[in-house]
């Protein structure tokens, strides 16, 4: 039986000592970090991520401030926000849920936010930093997951990695982390011919897909470390991409969902908004 990599816990020990740092930079600079989240429209799983983003960061001390855009919004009107926290000294961390309605671009107003204020990692700046090898502000989701490898000791270096998965936010940057620390990496999609044949042969198997339950024993090779990154509901239950109980008999290592790597998104944006924060205030870095 597989062996839980509880992100929970590891998110919550993350959350302390991002707490520790925030009281520490508050004594020694006498800035409180401040993390602004913009949210359009009335999305309800968009509002359930906010408020848990909000809570996350009240338990820290990090200030957060939301503003609330209507579904019909203006791209004007979104870039003026943004130009007006960048603008603040006392912003130091800007996020734009997504998704945003179909009207608005994300290539169009995402590139906006400065780049050292960008605690999703998502402009065009930090996504090439990240590419090139060279990493500044990562996405808070494989982030997270690099983090729990890290913590149970999984050795990237030398693995065959494979990611389900290609989205900006989730799938590539996380090849792109797993081929910076030296894995052979795979990524797979909705066009990918055998999926089987290649998570099958994967060390570490990544899973950010979107389809509940999707992959069980039969994707899994004996002994993998397994990471469910979806998130979905079904009759009220969060569940993941991947068949926990089919996948968990075959399987060295596996997050469960809910207490995986969502915890881990969490914990990790509170990290990149400290990050930003020091940065701003010519702190020293993580
Ligand atoms: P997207 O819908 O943007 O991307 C899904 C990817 O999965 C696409 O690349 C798609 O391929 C691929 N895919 C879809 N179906 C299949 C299939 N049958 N076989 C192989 N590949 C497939 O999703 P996200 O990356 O935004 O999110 C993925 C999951 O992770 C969701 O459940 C989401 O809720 C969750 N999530 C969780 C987070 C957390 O904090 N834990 C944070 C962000 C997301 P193609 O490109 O060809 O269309």
């Amino acid at each position: 039986m597989a062996i839980l990599l509880d992100g929970k816990a590891l998110g919550l020990a993350i959350r302390e000592t991002v707490k520790h740092d925030v009281d520490t930079i508050l004594r020694e600079t006498g800035v409180t970090p401040h993390l602004a989240v913009i949210l359009v429209g009335d999305d309800p799983a968009s509002q359930t991520y906010v408020k848990g983003k909000e809570n996350a960061c009240r338990n820290a001390g990090i200030r957060s401030t939301v503003i609330r855009e209507p579904a019909d919004v203006t791209e004007s009107k979104l870039l003026s926000d943004i130009d007006a926290l960048n603008a603040d000294p006392d912003v130091h961390g800007i996020l734009l849920q997504l998704p945003i309605p179909k009207h608005l671009d994300p290539d169009r107003i995402i590139p906006k936010i400065d780049v050292r204020k960008d605690v999703d990692g998502f402009t065009p700046e930090n996504v090439a930093a990240l590419a090139n090898g060279r990493p500044r502000l990562v996405p808070c989701t494989p982030r997270g997951v690099m983090r729990v490898l890290d913590h149970y000791g999984i050795a990237v270096a030398g693995k065959d990695c494979v990611v389900v998965g290609r989205s900006q936010i989730v799938g590539k940057p996380m090849a792109a982390l797993l081929l910076n620390g030296n894995g052979t990496v795979t990524v797979c999609h909705s066009k990918t011919r055998d999926l089987r044949v290649e998570t099958r042969r994967a060390d570490i198997l990544v899973v950010a897909i979107g389809k509940t339950r999707m992959i069980d024993a039969s994707y899994i090779k004996p002994g993998a470390v397994v990471i469910d990154v979806g998130i979905s509901k079904v009759d009220g239950v969060i569940a993941g991409d991947v068949d926990f109980d089919s996948a968990r008999t075959v399987a060295g290592w596996i997050t469960p969902v809910p207490g995986g790597i969502g915890p881990m998104t969490i914990a990790c944006l509170l990290e990149n908004t400290l990050v930003c924060c020091r940065s701003l205030i010519g702190g020293p870095h993580d």
